[in-house]
């Protein structure tokens, strides 16, 4: 089985989808983590970000690793941590913009979901990825309120800064950022992360039972 979970950053994709997989005992795919490792390579080899051809290559020659507990490491480095630094949340739209590096990436996350039972998280994953997913979820929250969780993940930046980079981020990825047709859609707003898992779990109940 399949649970394909998408949404704009900060809606709570992450934390929702490790525990998820945790409790169902599936594989977690966190696919921002592997368009994440890409831009950090690109910005350690100085590669313009507007070059699609050499991005796309580099992501080909590359591809990123994610381990079991949530380790991601591309060319030989661990770059678990490096990843989430808010210069990477800056410019990773710039290089998942490009057709070219997505097509990599797509066939890499197919690859994975072929594989079965995982929970998948990301931006097109319920529409591009994986549209044949079992249960399709969209996640949404106020902005606000995802800027608010944005903060105690990222201590380093101030508020206003965080929320400037959070709304040029959903603007950036607005084409990416794709809500299937057949997705149940979730406002996490005013939602803790064990209501939402439940809500996701009983969706897959009823998808095993049918
Ligand atoms: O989910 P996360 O915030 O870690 O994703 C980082 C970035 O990766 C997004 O801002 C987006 O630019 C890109 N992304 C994407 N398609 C996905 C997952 C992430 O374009 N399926």
């Amino acid at each position: 089985m399949i649970v394909a979970i998408d949404g704009p950053a900060g809606a709570g994709k992450s934390t929702v989808a490790r525990r998820l997989a945790e409790r169902l005992g599936f594989r977690y795919l966190d696919t921002g983590a592997m368009y994440r490792a890409v831009t950090w390579l690109a910005l350690e080899r100085a590669l313009a970000l507007d070059e699609a051809g050499l991005l796309a290559e580099l992501a080909e020659a590359h591809p990123v690793e994610l381990d079991e507990s949530g380790g991601v490491s591309i060319a030989g480095t661990d770059v678990t941590a490096a990843i989430r630094e808010p210069r990477i949340d800056k410019v990773v739209p710039l290089v998942a913009r490009h057709q070219e590096v997505r097509r990599v990436m797509r066939g890499r996350q197919r690859a994975l979901v072929e594989q079965g039972n995982a929970v998948v998280e990301g931006r097109d994953i319920g529409t591009v990825v994986a549209p044949e997913a079992d249960v399709k979820v969209y996640l949404v929250a106020d902005r606000a309120e995802r800027a608010r969780r944005r903060i105690s993940e990222r201590p380093g930046i101030g508020a206003d800064a965080l929320a400037t980079d959070l709304r040029l981020r959903d603007e950036s990825d607005a084409p990416q950022t794709l809500r299937a047709d057949d997705a149940d859609e979730i406002d996490t707003t005013h939602l803790d992360v064990d209501d939402v898992v439940a809500r996701i779990e009983e969706l897959v109940r009823a998808r095993a039972h049918a």
